[in-house]
């Protein structure tokens, strides 16, 4: 429903059986993190690949499941680009995919190129691959990696000795191990692993480097982690909700995130709305925990359509306008004559709420009061979500320059919103109280898009 794209999500295997549906399996559940993309690599002597424009359930066949032969191999979902890309080198057949985004691209291409290394596109993909394939071994490249880039990656690398996982040294994007009897993974979120019936087992440390082979699990090397910088946004949006980021529950998260929008409410004695209800899907875990804090009955006013995509998707903003009114129709008899707490999780643009906030209207309701989990935001991401630039982002065309700065500054914000995107009433959480509703120390998190605070400076 977002003017965010998703970030890719990544998948890896060692099992003791061809382990090509299982990749098939994994990525399909963290389809959310990207849907353009789709691609699988498994090792049985050589690397075998295969990647579509789609996704997992329409494009892969049986006939590629059957040609993906080999018992360890990693996935990839993606909205941007083809993973994973695969390579002969000194080191081997190798496989690569990742989650994130490299900061320094163009200057690490142009470092390269004149030390003669060519590139297929210049993806931020090839960059990593190629220093790792420049090093002695696997794991000195991943340490080289963690070096020489700036920015967020959880990655995944397929090569005969099995599969390395690493994440970088801040922590940015998820990575989680799980097992069974028969199979080690890793995953960019744990919901694969416990729809797989599988144990979920632990985070990848930040700067950590795991292989995954026969013998299970091996932490090879500890890098050294300046700070924690978990993208915040995982929890309020990006990731699924029924996933556990970084040892919190995603639903519990979001729950909190409610709460505390339905505490600051009571206290300052915003009451007499009749239900509270979300925008779906994001919107729900926020609205329950507004309706548990509150009391308030929770009541559903939109239909989700499951069959329409997901809106960011389509290209142009028009397009992504009658999509997101396809997906999502209002229950006109639940609205009717309602005053409505209307939960989302962030206004980018502010189109998409404003168009909910219209329909609710048109369909009789008294008034709508939006409660949004996250603080404004203000600052694009550099780490792997895509907020665009700051001009798209509806808070920064009320604060032209500089950050909210005060709580003030925050309730001029919200009465400007408001009144932009026709609703009764605006509130966010304030960056304080949505970090406070995580309950993870502020210095273990990235709230640039927020704050502006760049976690690598
Ligand atoms: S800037 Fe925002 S979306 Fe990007 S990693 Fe940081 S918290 Fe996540």
């Amino acid at each position: 429903m977002k003017d965010i794209r998703d970030n890719c999500g990544v998948f890896g295997i060692y099992s003791n059986a061809p382990c090509a549906l299982d990749i098939y399996d994994g990525i399909d559940f963290i389809q959310h993190r990207g849907q353009e993309y789709c691609g699988i690599a498994t090792f049985d002597g050589h690397i075998r690949q295969v990647t579509h424009h789609g996704k997992v359930v329409t494009a892969f066949t049986d006939k590629e499941i059957q040609y993906l032969t080999g018992n360890w191999g990693i996935g990839h979902v993606s909205l941007w680009e083809r993973q994973p890309m695969s390579w002969q080198s000194k080191l081997g057949d190798i496989s690569v995919a990742f989650s994130g985004n490299v900061v320094n691209a163009d200057e690490l291409i142009r470092r390269m190129k004149e030390k003669g290394h060519a590139f297929y596109r210049g993806y931020n993909i090839e960059i990593i691959a190629k220093i790792v394939m420049e090093a002695e071994d696997v794991v000195s490249g991943l340490s080289e990696v963690a070096r020489t880039i700036k920015g967020a990656y959880s990655l995944v690398t397929l090569t005969a000795e099995g599969v390395y996982a690493a994440r970088d040294v801040f922590g940015f994007r998820p990575l989680i191990l799980g097992r069974d009897e028969d199979r080690y993974v890793v995953c960019s979120e744990s919901r694969a692993i416990q729809n797989m019936d599988m144990e979920v087992v632990r985070d990848v440390h930040p700067g950590e480097i795991v292989l995954i082979n026969d013998r299970g699990f091996q932490s090879l090397k500890q890098l050294e982690s300046p700070r924690k910088a978990h993208c915040a946004f995982e929890w309020a949006y990006t990731a699924s909700i029924d996933s556990v980021i970084d040892g919190l529950p995603v639903q519990e998260a979001r729950n909190n995130l409610g709460a505390s929008l339905a505490q600051r409410d009571i206290e300052e004695g915003a009451t007499g709305f009749d239900i509270v209800a979300p925008v779906p899907m994001s919107g729900i875990g926020h609205a329950l925990g507004y309706h548990r804090r509150s009391g308030i009955t929770y009541q559903e006013v939109f239909l989700y359509n499951r069959y329409a995509d997901r809106s960011y998707t389509q290209s142009t903003q028009r397009a992504r306008e009658r999509m997101a009114k396809r997906k999502l129709s209002v229950l006109s008899s639940a609205a009717r004559g309602k005053r409505i707490v209307l939960c989302d999780d962030s206004i980018v643009r502010g189109t998409q709420i404003l168009n909910k906030v219209r329909e609710l209207k048109k369909a009789g309701a008294k008034e709508v009061h939006v409660r949004i989990a996250c603080p404004p935001l203000l600052y694009p991401c550099d780490f792997g979500v895509s907020t665009r630039s700051s001009e798209e982002l509806a808070a920064r065309h009320f604060f032209k320059t500089g950050d909210i700065g005060s709580l003030q500054k925050q309730r001029e914000l919200e009465a400007w919103i408001a009144k932009e995107i026709g609703a009764d009433s605006v509130k966010y959480n304030s960056i304080s109280s949505f970090v406070k509703a995580l309950g993870i120390p502020k210095n273990s998190l990235c709230l640039k898009c927020f704050d502006g605070v760049d976690p690598l400076l």
